[in-house]
């Protein structure tokens, strides 16, 4: 029902995926993804976990793991990378932006993260993403339903049309508690951060512990509008 066709245009191959898919285990979905996109499928990780890495990874092995290296990174980040790419059946590849944050000062003026979120984002994150996907046709994220009004409709198979391409989201319907126990179930590497008050993890300037009772992006970002980085908006 979802098999591709040479003449399928991808956005109907990507909704009626996404429909057929609803209630199919995230390993079901990305067995689709990988039989569907061969080389040309990729998994991105924040490396808050590597849940979905890890999952793509027993679909198929040495699968290519992206990772977006802005800069300004907490070093648990950073080494939570290095871990994933030591111990895990995986390619991993880490993208950066053109210019380095010294070199971003230097044209911006200092902590453009304060005074203009939205540009360094767009300088650091997307660019360097979507010139990082264009060998792509799809790319899966860890996006959950539960982690914020914003993320509550994500489909798990649906069309990326900032870019043209096919999101699969394989956990999409997953609970907290669900990566907690694939995660204890499975030995998956998480970011240390999580076991300190951190319930979403991003660069360093821009994110802060959690409150009881506060959604898990709720210290991204805090005390700005802004709730998405521009990667999923
Ligand atoms: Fe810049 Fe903050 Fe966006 Fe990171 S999250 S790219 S530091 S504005």
């Amino acid at each position: 029902m979802t098999a591709r066709t040479e003449t399928d245009d991808p956005r109907a191959l990507a909704e009626r995926a996404g429909r057929a898919l609803e209630d199919a285990s995230a390993l079901e979905i990305l067995t689709w993804a990988v039989d569907t996109f061969g080389a040309r499928f990729c998994v991105t990780s924040s490396m808050e976990d590597a849940v979905v890495a890890h999952l793509a990874s027993r679909v198929r092995p040495g699968v290519d793991v992206v990772f977006l290296d802005t800069g300004y990174h907490f070093p648990e980040t950073l080494g939570t990378r290095d871990a994933v790419e030591a111990v895990m059946d995986v390619r991993l590849i880490t993208l950066t932006p053109r210019r380095t944050v010294a070199e971003q000062d230097a044209e911006h003026g200092p902590r453009l993260h304060d005074r203009d979120p939205d540009l360094c984002c767009a300088l650091r994150k997307v660019a360097p993403l979507e010139e990082g996907l264009a060998e792509y046709d799809a790319w899966a994220t860890g996006l959950r339903r539960d982690e914020s009004p914003t993320r509550a409709n994500t489909p798990v198979v649906g069309w990326d049309e900032k870019r043209g391409k096919v999101k699969i989201s394989p956990i999409a319907r997953w609970t907290q508690d669900d990566v907690d126990a694939y995660v204890a179930e499975h030995g998956v590497l998480t970011n240390p951060l999580l076991m300190d008050g951190y319930a979403s993890v991003g660069c360093a300037p821009c994110t802060r512990r959690v409150l009881e009772g506060e959604d898990a992006r709720a210290g991204r970002w805090a005390g700005r509008a802004k709730t998405e980085c521009g990667l999923h908006g």
